[in-house]
């Protein structure tokens, strides 16, 4: 078995490509991997795609979002899950392979998931990312549920994540992240993953997005703590 045990797992979801090439300097400079999970891959521009390329160039991951950003038991309940797969998660894959990305991972938009969802995209990606409440991420009691141990990494395929986000338009989250810190920690002191969340990466933005500053306190304390930053797709 081969691959990276412990780390912290950044992610970001959406398709905010042009930001996230702007924050690709961050990244290197701290010698991280990320993961970018992408939604509406028909709708990327060229300068998209040519964004996204030289973001797998540096070694980040690219994962699947789906089509149109459905919520997947909500989709299912309303038409199935054929129907689920078929106009959701089907050509968003196949689109994304299209484009040159194995896209071996999904992320749930919305955090939406359940058992039954779960089984029906494990026939198709390696690994998922749900979500815990983003309201945890004040409790330091979050990281018992955030932090996946090193000998699980290999078998555990759904990964809980939780938000980072800064913000949304004109409203500020809460600046404590002291669950998300305790995770983090703990990666570090005993090795597994923790996995985080954010979409957009600017000071403001009408999406949620996640402040440059911030970003980079997180990626000073993994740096501090010696915890490499990796990508989905560097996982056993
Ligand atoms: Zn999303």
């Amino acid at each position: 078995m081969t691959g990276i045990t412990r780390a912290l797992l950044l992610t970001f979801d959406d398709r905010h490509l042009r930001e996230w090439a702007a924050a690709a300097p961050l990244l290197r400079r701290y010698g991280s991997r990320v993961t970018f999970f992408v939604c509406e891959p028909d709708r990327l521009d060229r300068e998209d795609r040519r964004l996204l390329h030289r973001l797998a160039d540096d070694g980040h991951t690219i994962g699947c979002h789906g089509l149109r950003h459905e919520r997947a038991p909500d989709f299912i309940a309303a038409h199935g899950p054929a129907a689920y797969l078929r106009q959701e998660v089907l050509p968003a894959l196949e689109e994304l392979r299209r484009l040159g990305f194995a896209a071996r991972t999904f992320a749930y938009p919305c955090s939406a998931r359940d058992d039954t969802t779960d089984r029906l995209l494990l026939g198709l990606f390696e690994r998922l990312r749900g979500g815990v409440p983003a309201d945890r991420r004040a409790d330091p009691s979050l990281a018992d549920e955030l932090h996946v141990p090193a000998a699980e990494v290999a078998g555990r395929r759904v990964l809980p994540g939780c938000s980072v986000d800064s913000g949304r338009g004109p409203l500020v989250y809460g600046g404590d992240l002291s669950g998300v810190e305790a995770a983090v920690r703990r990666s570090a002191e005993d090795g597994g993953v923790s996995t985080l969340y954010a979409h957009c990466v600017a000071d403001a933005h009408e999406a949620n997005h996640v402040t440059p500053a911030r970003l980079e306190r997180l990626l000073a304390l993994a740096d501090e703590l010696s915890l490499p930053c990796a990508g989905f797709d560097e996982l056993p």
